[in-house]
């Protein structure tokens, strides 16, 4: 399990690695992935170091879908996939809670 002073994701949060951000309150931070899978494919997560989500408090949890909403639809497509992993065997790398926001414009092909 990654700790706090070596995640990456934490290490965004505090700017110590770069990232585009794209919305920040004061649970939440959200910023394009660096490995898309779709034009616009972007990743939110808490601030809160929790590596599942069932080890986020309920307190951290405010922001997290009023900025899913957001950025579905900033993208601008009319389709998109809210895809959140726990776990290796459910294809979880990054051990802090993410939630990613894939875009699918369907009228250009899904990864235009
Ligand atoms: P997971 O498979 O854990 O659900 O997804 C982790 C996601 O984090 C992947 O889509 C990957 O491209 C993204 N990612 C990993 N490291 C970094 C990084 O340093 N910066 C950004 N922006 N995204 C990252
Ligand atoms: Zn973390």
């Amino acid at each position: 399990m990654t700790s706090l002073a070596s995640c990456i994701f934490c290490k965004i949060v505090k700017g110590e690695i770069p990232s585009m951000k794209l919305l920040e309150t004061d649970t939440i931070f959200a910023f394009m992935d660096i490995g898309p899978i779709a034009r616009g494919h972007c990743l939110v997560i808490p601030k809160y170091h929790a590596a599942k989500l069932n080890d986020l408090p309920d307190d951290q949890t405010k922001d997290i879908i009023p900025a899913l909403k957001k950025l579905a639809i900033a993208s601008g497509a009319e389709n998109y996939n809210i895809l959140q992993n726990n776990g290796r065997p459910a294809h979880q790398v990054v051990d802090h809670v993410h939630f990613h926001v894939i875009p699918k414009y369907a009228e250009r092909g899904d990864d235009e």
